[in-house]
């Protein structure tokens, strides 16, 4: 079982599985959303999932017709990203109260870096979507459109 939390930790839950792996995410959105230079994502199976407490302070914006960004309408802790229309799940990362034990596996959305950011070490990078990440490349996303 890996546990995490928000900031003011009344948002709780728990992943009762493997993380499948961690993702270092450029992109302007997760830049901002997280306020950091990247964004760091472990997904983990939708099934696995669950909220232990204060899923009534969630809140969410709606990024686009598609993504919604959630976090605590407490202490503004961006939470993990759950949708109808996935089977994955996309937790920050630095929401993990227990050790994941996965490493991170990939760059991705490099092109849409900060510019004041340098990435120094040897992990994959790729433009946008790498092959495994792309959800055009996932059967398991239902297609635009059909919920
Ligand atoms: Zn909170
Ligand atoms: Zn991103």
């Amino acid at each position: 079982m890996i546990r995490g939390s928000c900031l003011c930790r009344r948002v709780t839950f728990a992943v009762d599985g493997l993380i499948n792996g961690l993702s270092n995410c450029h992109c302007t959105e997760c830049r901002k959303a997280y306020g950091s230079a990247f964004g760091t994502v472990a997904i983990c199976k939708k099934e696995d999932f669950k909220y232990l407490s204060g899923e009534d302070l969630i809140s969410s914006y709606k990024q686009t017709e598609r993504v919604n960004r959630y976090f605590c309408n407490h202490c503004g802790s961006p939470l993990p990203i759950k949708e109808d229309c996935d089977s994955l799940i996309g937790i920050p990362a630095g929401l993990l109260d227990d050790n994941p034990k996965a490493k991170i596996r990939e760059h991705i959305f490099v092109k849409y870096k900060a510019p004041w950011w340098e990435i120094t070490d040897k992990i994959p990078q790729y433009a946008e979507w790498s092959t495994e990440s792309s959800p055009a490349n996932r059967k398991d996303i239902t297609p635009p459109g059909v919920n």
